[in-house]
């Protein structure tokens, strides 16, 4: 079986699906350029050119196709089970390129996973319900005032499930000074939209911004989990730093701006770390920018292992989700799991957190149920909304038996709580933000496409 196949990177397929990137072509933002963000000519907005996923996208002239290809090989190569993909597309805004090329470029993905081309999306898609290799889950990154109605709608449309906003700080003085072109009224809009449209929320945060300070920080970031306005179901938590062919680069002298210590971007970290809920997961902490690309003296890439150990050191537990999951945990005690239901308001939504743990709080499966603060698409009216079905462990391909968590029928659990938990509250349907892929094991329990999501009668 696959999964007895040594991995080279296990860690990469761990978290039960196996992330595949692919990067857009080279462009300009419309608002400008932020402060810290390099690229945008010759490789696309926010990277550089010796990024592991650009160099790759370089070698292809960025051609999406060429680059899923490729990914796809590489990974059968180094034992990955490739039959439950996750998406992630990365490079600049991608609702911000023009249309055509946005549409070709998902087709062209779903296509090359298919094996076959298709006269257009839809049929992609459809194919891809069944195929060998399918997308189970799909994120976007994206602007918070990029995230219009008609803009949540185009990203239904291409099968996301996931969206990344940038957010950096909660501060509209901030924002004004590096040229984020918003404030924070969008970030709010954004989030509220996305959730009720049934999408996990990660947002991007930056510590150490020109004119902000560790107090600043701090204070700006217990608000993103104090007010329900925000409260973020992933983060990436990128200290800022002087990136060859940022504008920062070149003023960062002049406005007298140095990044932080090592020292500093710890204490941050350890403060941030310690309020994260249950609910949210840290994606990444520090950006992997090359050092020969970076004015400042890079800062330490071990500095959330770190953090992370002081803190366990001094016997704080830390909540949030990927330190508790059971991948990244040698303890696989499949015994004495339980469902642990935490709930808040978020958004102007109600959410119900769902988790399958065991007595060490190790996390073995988790769902996000909301009941929507507005509904604003047609086939949503009256639901409440699965938002994440996530079972961790290291992924299998889609028929083999379970020896960790995966496939051991956790999934269900959570599903079946969720439909009883919506039944009471008194909804009569539950819709779920399926990935095109994972269509058909919603079908499994009742659930049926209607638009983009899986849909049933309670
Ligand atoms: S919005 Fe993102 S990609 Fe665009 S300039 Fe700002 S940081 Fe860079």
């Amino acid at each position: 079986m696959e999964s007895e196949i040594k991995l080279k990177k296990p860690v990469r397929s761990g978290s039960g699906v196996t992330p595949l990137t692919v990067v857009l072509k080279p462009r300009k933002c419309n608002h400008g350029t932020c402060i810290y963000c390099p690229g945008g000519d010759y490789v696309p907005q926010s990277y550089t050119d010796k990024s592991p996923a650009i160099m790759r996208a370089l070698t292809f002239d960025f051609d999406v196709r060429k680059q899923v290809q490729s990914r796809l090989d590489a990974l059968i190569r180094m034992g990955h089970p490739t039959e439950k993909i996750e998406l992630i597309i990365i490079g600049g805004t991608f609702l911000q390129y023009p249309f055509n090329y946005q549409y070709d470029y998902i087709k062209g993905c779903y296509e090359v996973l298919n094996g076959v081309e298709s006269k257009d999306l839809k049929e992609a898609q459809k194919i891809n319900e069944t195929a060998k290799h399918r997308v189970v889950a799909m994120c976007i990154e994206n602007r918070p005032d990029n995230c219009s109605v008609e803009e949540i709608r185009l990203m239904r449309d291409f099968g996301a499930t996931r969206v990344e906003i940038g957010v950096q700080i909660l501060d509209n003085e901030i924002y004004k000074k590096t040229g984020r072109g918003h404030t924070i009224k969008e970030v709010i809009e954004a989030s509220q939209r996305l959730k009720d449209a049934g999408f996990k929320v990660g947002y991007h945060i930056m510590p150490g911004l020109p004119y902000s300070n560790v107090k600043k920080d701090i204070e700006k970031f217990k608000i993103l989990f104090e007010n329900q306005n925000f409260r973020p179901d992933q983060l990436k938590i990128y200290p800022c730093q002087i990136v060859e062919d940022s504008p920062l680069a070149k003023v960062y002298k002049k406005i007298n701006y140095k990044t932080y210590t090592d020292k500093e971007i710890k204490k941050v970290l350890t403060e941030m770390m310690a309020i994260i809920p249950d609910y949210c997961r840290v994606m990444r902490v520090m950006r992997e920018i090359p050092k020969e690309k970076m004015i400042n003296e890079a800062a330490s890439t071990s500095i959330r292992k770190e953090v992370e150990d002081e803190i366990k050191n001094k016997k704080t537990s830390i909540k949030e989700i990927r330190m508790r999951e059971v991948g990244f945990n040698k303890n696989l005690l499949k015994s004495n799991t339980k469902l642990k239901i935490i709930e808040y308001f978020s958004s102007k939504g109600k959410e119900f957190f769902l988790e399958i743990v065991n007595s060490e709080d190790v996390l073995f499966g988790l769902l996000r149920l909301r009941f929507p603060g507005e509904t604003f698409l047609d086939e949503l009216k009256d639901c409440a909304l699965v938002r994440e079905l996530h079972v961790y462990g290291q992924a299998l391909n889609l028929h083999e038996k379970g020896k960790t968590s995966q496939h051991i029928g956790f999934g269900k659990t959570l599903l079946l709580e969720a439909e009883k938990t919506a039944k009471e509250n008194g909804y009569k349907k539950l819709a779920v933000i399926s990935g095109i892929g994972v269509r058909e094991y919603y079908k499994k329990f009742g659930y049926e496409l209607v638009g983009t999501y899986m849909v049933k009668y309670l």
